[in-house]
């Protein structure tokens, strides 16, 4: 377990230490010591502390959860933030819950990834031409984190963009929360976004031209394979496989199908 009782920081060290990363492995190592939001330091501490009764034997990592993948990723995947007893227990985004069985299974049947679990940060898993990331790093209650926190985090996103972008060519979006929070970095970013602002929608598709001149950016909209989007059937392994399909081909990425029936 560690301590709650040290300090948090300022909210404005994200901002200020963002910038200076000179690699993405140097970005993951400075978010995972991010203290800058008092209410989820406290959340992502207290899961580790009280813990689920089928964990109660793993230590919690209990910090800010990095992305996940090849800093020469042509496609990345956005998400929300790290679970309570998810990533905020393994240490590794999408690990360890049932979202991230979802989505790392669909890696899988798109050969995207070399296995179908995503168990501990040990499990050998990897990604191939894939990088996942979150505009939140640290669990929140109720996975909701407040808009303040949401820009708090934000230049960490913005810098893990800019270091990926000389190969990045496509993002999976995953939900409503990510589209609402990349669309902002995209443009600071220097990515043209059309007007209206372009809405976000399961199956929904954006080319975005930059204005230096950059390679386009093609945006792909998909439903976050949320438990309860997943229970209701909102959101099916099909379906997701579907979106993380037309990311990779976007994304120049060759894809073949592993295992996994269409109607699965
Ligand atoms: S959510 Fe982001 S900015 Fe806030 S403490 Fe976690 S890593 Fe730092």
């Amino acid at each position: 377990m560690r301590s709650s009782r040290r300090t948090t920081q300022k909210p404005d060290f994200p901002a200020r230490t963002a910038p200076r990363a000179g690699s993405l492995d140097g970005l993951d190592a400075t978010i995972a010591t991010c203290r800058a939001c008092p209410r989820l330091v406290a959340w992502r501490e207290e899961a580790a502390r009280v813990k689920r009764r089928a964990f109660r034997d793993w230590e919690y990592w209990a910090r800010p959860v990095p992305g996940f993948g090849p800093a020469d990723a042509p496609l990345g995947i956005v998400g929300l933030a790290p679970a309570a007893h998810g990533g905020n227990r393994t240490g590794r985004i999408f690990t360890g819950d049932p979202s991230g069985d979802a989505l790392y299974a669909a890696l899988y049947d798109l050969g995207l990834a070399s296995r179908p679990t995503a168990t501990h940060r040990g499990d050998r898993l990897e990604l191939y031409g894939v990088r996942i990331t979150v505009p939140v790093h640290c669990a929140p209650p109720g996975n909701r984190p407040t808009t303040g926190e949401r820009d708090t985090c934000r230049p960490w996103l913005a810098r893990e963009l800019q270091l990926l972008r000389p190969a990045l060519r496509a993002i999976v979006v995953l939900g409503a929360f990510a589209w609402q929070a990349l669309l902002p970095v995209l443009t600071d970013a220097g990515w043209q976004l059309p007007r209206p602002r372009p809405v976000f929608g399961h199956g929904a598709e954006v080319l975005l031209a930059h204005s230096g001149g950059g390679r386009p950016l093609h945006l792909v909209g998909g439903y976050h394979p949320s438990q309860r989007n997943m229970s209701t059937r909102t959101l099916t392994p099909a379906m997701l496989r579907d979106v993380l399909r037309r990311g990779a081909q976007v994304g120049g990425l060759p894809v073949r199908l592993h295992h996994g029936g269409p109607g699965a």
